[in-house]
């Protein structure tokens, strides 16, 4: 068996460990003599599964206890259209801050909702909030704490006073500490740094759960799927259950503040190699470079192919930007080893001399 080192931006790699204790749990899971694949979501072994996941999460992140834990499907792209039918609330308008290929998608879809006001943008770079104009009667502010696509992240908190602050973590999830408190809403779809595709993580403030859409259907509605413990219908059992090892692994590894450390190491690591050469560019405001996802370009787009051959001769998997933009991109996420990371450094630097 030989694993690749996969930079793939999602799904993604996960942890090692994770997957041999799937492995070992597949035939029979702790005695119950059956898969969690081929269990009612109704049984006690998986309810514990999902109770456990949920504690384990709640932890991680010290969320407070006011806030509702849903495992959802649909990915983040559902969220899009989800977030502005429950939160509207009465209200007309919501603000948008635009950093990129998300961002400008959730707003798009938003837009079918509700009067969707562009606070602030920036094209590889975060605005600062000093140039954000927010609107007084916006039902919240959405922004994407990191731009899976292009490689731009926010490493500070925006303060947006009374506004319920809603952001799509979907590629930053679990990669350092965050207060919770702070938001109204934060969603994420598993499959970057949270486990395998097909589940929705949303923490939602209970207080912001009272007027949602007339059409919203009931499997969406936050409340209802809230007070069924995501379990208003059958629930994405396996992928939940493979989110709750990864919770364990994270507690096991030190928590969020562990991860920080780990996260930011790996990225600097590469971007000081990118900055000190002028062969491949990084587009990025240097303050605003995502930690999860590392953007570059080669000289020539001609150079790209024979790049990514080398690379996947080299064991380095998943390099290729997204479609939207071209170039390169390592993601980084959690799961992924330092040492990969500078077996990539070396390949870089090596394809550099010869071409
Ligand atoms: C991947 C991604 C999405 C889309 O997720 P789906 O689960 O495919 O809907 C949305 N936002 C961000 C930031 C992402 O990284």
């Amino acid at each position: 068996m030989a694993r690749v080192y996969n930079f793939s931006a999602g799904p993604a790699t996960l942890p090692e460990a994770v997957l041999e204790q799937v492995r070992e749990e597949l035939l029979d899971y702790r005695g119950s003599g059956m898969s969690v694949m081929e269990m009612s979501h109704r049984d006690r072994a998986f309810t514990a599964i999902a109770e456990q996941a949920e504690a384990d999460l709640r932890a991680l992140l010290g969320v407070p206890s006011r806030y509702r834990v849903l495992f959802m499907q649909g990915g983040a792209t559902a969220q899009f259209s989800l977030v502005p039918m429950q939160l509207a609330r009465g209200r007309t308008r919501a603000d948008y801050v635009l950093t990129g290929s998300w961002s400008r998608k959730a707003a798009r879809e938003a837009a079918r909702y509700l009067d969707v006001h562009i606070a602030a943008e920036g094209e590889h770079a975060v605005p600062p909030r000093a140039q954000w104009r927010l609107s007084a009667d916006a039902a919240y502010v959405h922004y994407t704490p990191n731009e899976t696509i292009d490689g731009v992240e926010f490493h500070w908190l925006p303060d947006v006073g009374d506004l319920p602050l809603v952001a799509d973590f979907s590629s930053s999830f679990l990669s350092r500490p965050i207060d919770v408190s702070r938001f109204g809403l934060i969603y994420a779809g598993a499959q970057k740094n949270a486990g395998p595709a097909g589940v929705t993580i949303v923490l939602v403030d209970g207080e912001l759960l009272d007027e949602p859409h007339a059409a919203l259907p009931s499997v969406f509605n936050y409340r209802s799927v809230a007070d069924h413990a995501s379990m208003l219908n059958t629930p994405p059992c396996f992928a939940w259950y493979v989110c709750g090892l990864v919770f364990r692994w994270l507690l096991e590894q030190g928590g969020l503040a562990e991860m920080a450390g780990r996260n930011r190491r790996k990225a600097n690591l590469l971007y000081h190699y990118l900055d000190g050469q002028d062969f491949y560019h990084c587009p990025v405001a240097p303050a605003d470079r995502s930690w999860m996802n590392v953007v570059f370009r080669l000289p020539e787009p001609a150079l790209d192919a024979a790049f990514l051959q080398g690379a996947t001769a080299a064991g380095l998997d998943g390099l290729q930007g997204h479609r939207l933009v071209g170039g390169m991109r390592a993601s980084l996420y959690n799961a992924f080893p330092e040492a990969g990371v500078h077996l990539l450094i070396d390949y870089l630097r090596e394809f550099a001399r010869r071409a």
